[in-house]
């Protein structure tokens, strides 16, 4: 299949072109006909870095925003800063020519980035926590929540549970998205409980 036959709209589609992808990869063809659902569904992926994930979630999202409305619609939480980064640059890099904003918050000992002032914030549990708590990051309008890697919040046991308290914090009704590269049984746990907090019936 081709990008095309996936509905993206035509500013979305020239930034996947100046990424130079010439075909979805097997997990952005079932994943993101998945994600864009409409009303929207829960969604549990397998898929290893390498796979396309990335750009999955990421197209999903910026095909879900409302444009108009300036305020935090979706929320990506990874396990690591440097992951946060990257990420935020591959959403930077396929919002390109939509009018899509992008916000950053990590906190690291050199640097801080701490941008909360995006349709859609990237950043690491423990940052992201803090600044819905300290109520500088308005979670009133999320509705979609990615957990990337989720496998390894899961290994770093208090990430896990703080991804958690973010699910609490948000509305009810958002879209949860997980994607893990692994599902030992804790993992498929954890997941379990993660959703179950959700209203049901969407999975
Ligand atoms: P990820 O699995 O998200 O870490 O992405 C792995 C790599 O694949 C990244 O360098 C992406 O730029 C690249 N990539 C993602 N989707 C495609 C695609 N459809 N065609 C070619 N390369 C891709």
């Amino acid at each position: 299949s081709s990008f095309e036959d996936l509905h993206l709209s035509e500013s979305l589609l020239k930034g996947v072109y100046m990424k130079r992808f010439d075909r979805p990869s097997k997990i952005q063809e079932h994943a993101l006909p998945l994600l864009l659902k409409n009303p929207p569904e829960h969604l549990i992926a397998q898929a290893q870095s390498g796979s396309g994930k990335t750009a999955a979630f990421c197209l999903a999202i910026l095909s879900r925003l409302d444009l108009d409305d300036s305020v935090t619609q979706a929320i990506i939480l990874s396990p690591t800063r440097e992951l946060a980064l990257q990420t935020a640059d591959v959403m930077k890099e396929l919002a390109r020519y939509t009018k899509a904003t992008i916000a950053t918050a990590v906190l690291q000992a050199d640097r801080q980035y701490i941008d909360v002032d995006g349709q859609v914030v990237i950043g690491t549990p423990g940052t992201v926590d803090r600044l819905i708590k300290t109520r500088k990051m308005n979670v009133s309008k999320v509705a979609i929540l990615v957990l990337d890697e989720a496998d390894s919040m899961v290994n770093m046991q208090s990430l896990g549970q703080i991804c958690d308290q973010i699910r609490k914090l948000i509305p009810r009704t958002a879209q949860l998205v997980l994607f893990s590269a692994t599902y030992p049984l804790r993992v498929e746990r954890y997941i379990n409980a993660f959703l179950r907090g959700a209203p049901k019936n969407e999975l």
